[in-house]
């Protein structure tokens, strides 16, 4: 586990505290979070160490299982997050100017990743139905 880093949106109205599990960062390369971000979005997977407060913090359900804060105000997305609570939160590395030096960790969705770009790095990629099989193993989900 790393050490406590510190950040904010882009208004600075939300102020988000993490601990990330680990000094990477994860890319996801999926179809909504593409969207959500116009690009694969970066983030830094962590338990219940994230403390997000701030009153333009706006929940968007995007999933069965998923919801995304972002900010009603200046739009930046802060957290990808599983609904039920359980604490699976992977949080906009972008926000922490100390994760600058972060190495690359796991690229996932690489099935849904656009063929318009690709980074450098050599990374360990997993399919969707590689990640949902870790997520939710018995179960068929699709999207
Ligand atoms: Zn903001
Ligand atoms: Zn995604």
């Amino acid at each position: 586990m790393g050490e406590q880093l510190k950040g904010q949106c882009l208004c600075g109205s939300i102020k988000v505290a993490v601990t990330p599990n680990s000094e990477s960062v994860d890319v996801c390369h999926c179809s909504v979070c593409r969207k959500w971000t116009a690009g694969p979005y970066l983030a830094l997977s962590c338990s219940d160490n994230v403390e997000i407060t701030g009153d333009t913090i706006t929940t968007f359900r995007s999933s069965e299982w998923a919801e995304r804060l972002f900010c009603s105000r200046c739009g930046t997305s802060i957290v990808w997050r599983l609904a039920d609570g359980s604490g699976e939160n992977h949080v906009n590395s972008e926000l922490f100017n100390e994760a600058s030096g972060f190495p690359l960790g796991t690229q996932v969705f690489i099935d849904e990743k656009r063929d318009n770009y690709d980074f450098g790095q050599q990374t360990n990629t997993m399919t969707g139905a590689e990640v949902f099989a870790l997520f939710a193993p018995g179960e068929n989900s699709n999207d």
